[in-house]
């Protein structure tokens, strides 16, 4: 049974606060968290904070024993605004259906989905299920084509004078360039300034406008084209008799909004009425909804005509990615979840939003710094083993291993993952090979399959394979290096003498590990056990140059994976040969 980590971490505290506004609001009711996500193309690695934050305090929730529902909001049936570049099986043919809803555009040429929406859904929710992530999705295109929202849309109709005066306040004020964006459009800066350099446009889609019939919060999608181009002409609010007129195609056509089901309310009334409907509680926005016109904030105003409230709904911090500049660019060089879990395993992902608040911005390391990520990792996994780890770090440690429902898939022999890397690096693909040298890190407990140290051995090779560059792979060397060899003087020859009448007894990651650090200070005089403190600091010295040798010798540069990895990895008889034995 998983254990809850009441009040010791920002995941626990937000649930304090939600479980209790919950009782407050509908008593007795499971508690609602939400995110929404736009499947208008892959959806970004950054965005899955949306996801993740609610998900963190639904699932202490439901450990404390509550009910409780995260709803993603799928925005399926928002506009189509642009063609995204670099997506395979897409041209700009696809420009054509800007206009549509994301439902009715077709899906990248290959797909095995029906629409645009549906395929970039797949993805995300493929990823979301890797990462344990149990949610209700709701698509809005389903929700509206059925009329799930009729009486919610008729009576925003009915007070949309009061809406207008809300959104009114905000109209005369210039508007930060990101207020008007829906709120997980997270993109990089770039992207962002070039949209808001076009304009106004999508500050007015956002909040609806006003033709020389009034203001209306709502948008029918044209009956002839699709497209939501389209201004209302006229509305009557007692037979509920609408006319608009598309300006794309020219069709017109008046209908009965009591009974027509295509078309929706505009974002920024959109949100809060769902906030409503579905007595959402819990449901955080990035960073730049704090400022005045917002969605959030505007929401915040509009909510109450819906007879509801705003939801607790802290601010989270930009999530960066990096080494992506070294990434394929096949797809944009726009990351999904789906990339950062080809690398790496479920758990560390949830640990790296588990241990920052939301507030605080953190990378997702797609670069020689998930090495050193996945060691302090496997530190903290061993300090909460043996009962040494901090109570906050327990917490975030739990929170990425498990989830209310159990224990996320682990692997058996977590070996760590620099070593991994490097085996997969130098073995090329040839898993004897690499199984091999894994069972002889630790001899006396040795691999009986690769399976043992799967799927982290996966996630390893697929780093090493798609984001270290050409240049950075270790190529063992095929021959010897005669020359090197032959320029060696004494002292080198020595010590490489030392070296390779020690690998047979030492030959295991630990006593590679001692051999390597011990030939310098035998040289010198000391003993090879002797501990830094005994040793004088020309020693560091010794050491770097012995291994630069080394590296020379056996891979042509100057540096490489750790030795005694990087010496398991080439095996004993091409050790000897290579070192001119
Ligand atoms: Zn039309």
């Amino acid at each position: 049974m998983a254990q809850s980590t009441e009040t010791t971490d920002w995941v626990s505290r937000f649930a304090d606060e939600v479980i209790e506004e919950s009782e407050r609001r509908a008593p007795g009711k499971p508690v609602v968290v939400a995110s929404g996500l736009s499947p208008s193309g892959p959806i970004h690695l950054g965005n899955l904070r949306e996801v993740m934050t609610p998900h963190l305090v639904a699932d202490e929730i439901r450990r404390r024993g509550h009910r409780v529902r995260h709803l993603i909001s799928w925005d399926d049936y928002d506009r189509y605004r642009k063609v995204p570049a670099g997506i395979a099986g897409v041209d700009e043919s696809w420009s054509e259906h800007i206009g549509k809803p994301l439902t009715s555009v077709p899906a990248p040429e290959g797909s095995a989905y029906p629409n645009w929406a549906e395929h970039f859904k797949a993805a995300m929710t493929e990823s979301l299920a890797e990462l344990g992530v149990e949610f209700d999705g709701i698509s809005q295109t389903e929700q509206y084509t059925s009329g799930v929202y009729r009486e919610q849309i008729l009576h925003a109709m009915k007070h949309r004078h009061d809406i207008d005066a809300v959104l009114a306040q905000y109209r005369t004020k210039p508007k930060p360039a990101d207020a008007a964006r829906k709120k997980q459009q997270q993109k990089p800066v770039d992207e962002a300034e070039l949209e808001a350099a076009e304009g106004s446009g999508a500050a007015a889609e956002d909040d609806g406008s006003s033709g020389s019939a009034g203001y209306f919060p709502y948008k029918p999608y044209c009956g002839n084209c699709e497209k939501d181009l389209t201004t209302v002409t006229s509305y009557d609010d007692d037979s509920t008799e609408l006319t608009y007129a598309c300006t794309s195609c020219g069709f017109s056509e008046t209908v009965r909004l009591s009974e027509f089901n295509r078309g929706k309310l505009v974002w920024k009334v959109d949100w809060p009425m769902r906030w409503a409907y579905e007595g959402v509680v819990f449901e955080p926005s990035g960073v730049d909804h704090s400022s005045p016109g917002s969605s959030f904030q505007v929401g915040g105003q509009i909510v109450g005509i819906f007879g509801g409230k705003q939801p607790i709904g802290p601010m989270y911090a930009f999530v960066g990615i990096s080494g992506m500049a070294k990434m394929s660019s096949s797809r944009g060089g726009v990351p999904t979840p789906a990339d950062a879990l080809r690398i790496m395993e479920p758990q560390l992902l949830r640990w790296l939003y588990a241990r920052r608040k939301p507030n605080q911005s953190f990378k997702i390391a797609f670069d020689q710094e998930i090495q050193r990520l996945y060691d302090e990792w496997d530190r903290l996994d061993a300090k909460v083993a043996d009962g040494s780890a901090l109570p906050a770090d327990v917490a975030a440690h739990s929170r990425a291993v498990r989830t209310a429902s159990g224990e996320l898939p682990r692997t058996p022999r977590p070996l760590p993952y620099r070593t991994l890397a490097s085996v997969a690096d130098i073995t090329a693909g040839h898993e004897d090979q690499a199984l091999r040298i894994l069972s002889e890190l630790d001899p006396a407990d040795p691999l009986a399959s690769l399976d043992e140290a799967r799927p982290r051995y996966d996630k390893a090779e697929a780093w090493i394979n798609t984001h270290v560059p050409a240049d950075q792979r270790t190529i063992v060397r095929e021959e010897p290096d005669a020359e090197l060899l032959k320029s060696l003087d004494e002292e080198d020859r020595k010590a490489l003498r030392l070296l390779l009448d020690g690998l047979a007894d030492h030959w295991s990651l630990d006593g590679l590990t001692h051999l390597v650090y011990g030939v310098p200070k035998v040289r010198a005089g000391f003993s090879a056990d002797a501990t830094p403190k005994e040793l004088p600091p020309e020693i560091k010295t010794a050491q770097r140059s012995f291994f630069a040798l080394l590296y020379h010798l056996l891979v042509g540069r100057d540096t490489g994976p750790r030795l005694p990895t990087l010496l398991l990895a080439v095996g004993q008889d091409r050790v000897r040969t290579l070192l001119g034995e």
